[in-house]
């Protein structure tokens, strides 16, 4: 029997509602702050992000999925979505035809092969959102408020916002130096990969998990003290933003990122559920001054930020923000006898047309296990149809919650039905399934409410 590739997952019906239900909240969000929806292919050119995400990040020395197609040509399959989004951006001529900054929002899978374990999977969705071509800090300050307000909105409001400021082009290459000054005399010591970061791009040692590295990057020194007045300015701009908004953060000055392109400010929400598991970041980004024009397009800086759903999804069910369920349905049709199934199918297709979410009993079984079936798919209503109710165009009608059943008039079923979820059910129509606990709203209760709308 096949296995699933290590370190993917099969997202199953009992788990994908909740996956879908964060990803159209965070697009429903992403709409009112007016970003569009960009879909890239998952396949891009090695290149766009070896030099995107940049030769010295683990993504790309160690994580990507690349491989020659059969015409010869370095192929990835995306590990992040912001080069390929620039990429289209500049092949697309955006920035000519578009008003700028031009907002766009993501969602789909990234592959990076790393080590499978809690809340890290080589295949994984994330969504997220860059702004292109405006850089007034405000632009960056919108985007983290605009993360922050779709974290409310999912339930979680215990997360933590760690900000960093990278600054500009001379204040990193000063504070490089800096760290390679540093770093040099343990050099020998240090693990492997930080001597190749060392090389490339050493702000990634301040990354490096491995004790040793960890415990010297904590000494090195700070990029606080190597920024430019401009950049030095811009930030505190933006923590005046932040502390206004009354916005949470903390100052993590190791805080750089896993991707090269980032520069000036840089965040991440760090998460620990209420149970005390630490999920480590449900998504991050920050401002990229260059990377338009290092993939071949104008000088035009960027902001963005990424979240991962699966980590989101984990996370909810874990606080039982979500639960693990199959929606349930309006309707349950039961046909008795073999002789009504044309009849039950058409009638369940009519039903499902009209609005009502309705499953059809496919199997010659006994009325009591078709009951517990329709129990089971937590309908609230049964519609029994035998051989004189087709005779007659008639149907039953049973309220499951109660010992109730009425005869309806085939012609008369959709207005009954309206009649039933009007009285039993919410009027919202701005919701799915549960009660929106707003004023007008004639639930009974949470739980009663079933709105079909
Ligand atoms: P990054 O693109 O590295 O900034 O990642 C943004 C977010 O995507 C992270 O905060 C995670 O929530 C999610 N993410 C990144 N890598 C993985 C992975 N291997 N598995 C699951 N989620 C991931």
């Amino acid at each position: 029997m096949a296995n699933n590739v290590k370190g993917t997952r099969d997202i199953l019906p009992i788990t994908s509602n909740g996956f879908s239900k964060i990803e159209s909240l965070l697009s429903s969000i992403a709409t009112l702050f007016n970003y569009h929806e960009i879909r890239t292919p998952v396949l891009e050119y090695s290149e766009v992000f070896s030099r995107g995400v940049g030769e010295g990040s683990d993504i790309v020395r160690k994580e990507m999925y690349t491989f020659l197609d059969k015409g010869d040509r370095s192929v990835t399959m995306r590990p992040e979505f912001t080069a390929g989004i620039v990429r289209s951006f500049i092949q697309n001529k955006m920035y000519a035809t578009e008003e700028l900054p031009v907002k766009l929002f993501y969602s789909g899978p990234a592959f990076r092969y790393e080590r499978p374990q809690l809340g890290r999977y080589r295949q994984f969705t994330q969504f997220g959102v860059e702004s292109l071509g405006c850089n007034s800090l405000y632009n960056d300050a919108e985007v983290i408020s605009m993360a922050y307000s779709m974290l409310l909105a999912l339930g979680l409001d215990n997360v933590k916002l760690k900000i960093n400021c990278l600054g500009d082009e001379q204040s990193r290459t000063n504070y490089k130096e800096a760290l390679k000054e540093y770093f040099k005399p343990h050099l020998e010591e240090m693990c492997p990969d930080c001597k190749q970061r060392y090389e490339l791009n050493p702000l990634r040692i301040l990354d490096c998990k491995v004790p040793y590295d960890h415990e010297l990057a904590l000494g090195a020194p700070k990029i606080a003290e190597y920024l430019s007045t401009e950049s030095k300015e811009r930030f505190d701009k933006i923590k005046e933003f932040l502390d206004k908004s009354k916005i949470n953060y903390e100052i993590d000055d190791q805080l750089v990122r896993g991707l090269d392109y980032y520069s000036e400010i840089v965040f991440e929400f760090a998460y620990v559920s209420k149970k005390g598991k630490d999920y480590g970041a449900l998504g991050g980004g920050g401002h990229y001054g260059h990377l338009i024009k290092e993939l071949g397009g104008p000088d035009l800086p960027g902001v963005g930020f990424s979240f991962g759903i699966d980590r989101l999804l984990d996370v909810l069910l874990d606080d039982e923000i979500l639960k693990e369920e199959v929606p349930a349905v309006d309707l349950y049709v039961m046909p008795i006898g073999n002789n009504v199934r044309n009849e039950a199918l058409n009638l369940t297709n009519m039903l499902r047309l009209s609005g009502y979410k309705t499953d059809l009993c496919f199997d010659d079984i006994k009325l009591g296990s078709m009951f517990k079936r329709a129990t089971k798919k937590g309908a609230k209503f049964a519609v029994i149809l035998g051989e004189d109710e087709v005779k007659n165009n008639k149907v039953i009608i049973k309220d499951l919650s109660k010992e109730e059943q009425k005869e309806i008039e085939v012609k008369d079923l959709l207005s009954y039905l309206d009649e039933l979820y009007r009285s039993h059910h919410c009027h919202c129509h701005s919701h799915e399934g549960e009660c929106c606990s707003e004023e007008g709203c004639e639930c009974d209760s949470d739980s009663d409410c079933k709105c079909h709308h």
